[in-house]
């Protein structure tokens, strides 16, 4: 398993941190979740081959986490050179398909890929849900940020990673990721900045804890987490292995 950070910015456009993106390659597949404006770029400048996307995991529709999403679909029918043609799927919380319907009635067909290549799932945004991709296992629990936001696990090669996405103080997400090896977790802002429907970096590291993951790798930053050592915060409450993500970082297991 291999993990490439696209993105770890916000809402607040920034030339060192894109908005949010993840790239996962694990069990011969390449999933994504959530994009962000400017994570196809980062895709590039990765060495990612955009043709080569098996899903997208859509934690949740702020456009900082999905607006990559239209020139993504435009592209699936328009790139220069070989096209993909295997099906890959798009999932999301509960609204998925009247967001997708929703980006149809402004873009029309340009953006519904040809020949039925795009497989729509909604998980369930109440309780835990999960589906499986080849030999990778997708399982998704709500996040306290909107009204249907998800939290992310893969599991696959027998290793996995959790995505919190947006999220405040969560007890599906301790749940969720328990043991995982990698818990990529928001810290939108630093301690004694808290806001509600996100987490400062000693709540990340309280989650990080009481999950029992291997690696916490913090993200997410607005602008005041620039000033702040966001991992010595977050290591008041978790003594495991902390990381400041970066875009283009890649962590492993
Ligand atoms: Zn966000
Ligand atoms: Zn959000």
């Amino acid at each position: 398993m291999e993990v490439t950070i696209l993105g770890t910015g916000t809402a607040t456009p920034a030339l060192e941190r894109n908005a949010s993106g993840i790239a996962v390659r694990a069990a011969d597949l390449l999933i994504l979740v959530d994009m962000g404006p400017g994570t196809l770029r980062r895709m590039m400048e990765a060495g990612i081959d955009t043709r080569l996307v098996d899903a997208i995991l859509v934690t949740h529709f702020h456009p900082d986490h999905v607006s990559d999403l239209v020139p993504f679909l435009f592209a699936s029918n328009y790139a220069f050179g070989p096209v993909r043609e295997e099906a890959f799927h798009l999932i999301g919380p509960e609204g998925l398909e009247q967001y997708f319907s929703g980006l149809v009635a402004v873009y029309n067909d340009w953006i519904v890929p040809r020949g039925n290549r795009l497989i729509k799932r909604e998980m369930n945004s109440r309780k835990r849900d999960r589906l499986r991709i080849g030999r990778a296992e997708i399982h998704s629990a709500p996040s306290v940020h909107t009204g249907a936001s998800l939290h992310y696990r893969i599991d696959a090669d027998g290793a996995s990673v959790t995505v919190s996405g947006d999220t405040d103080v969560s007890e599906a997400l301790v749940e969720l990721a328990a043991q995982s090896d990698i818990l990529i977790c928001e810290c939108s802002l630093p301690d004694g900045h808290k806001v509600l429907g996100h987490l400062v970096p000693s709540e990340a590291g309280r989650i990080a804890s009481r999950a029992g993951v291997g690696k916490l790798a913090l993200t997410h930053f607005y602008p005041p987490c620039e000033e702040v050592d966001v991992v010595a915060q977050a290591a008041r409450t978790f003594s495991g292995k902390i990381v400041r993500a970066e875009d283009l970082m890649v962590i492993r297991p």
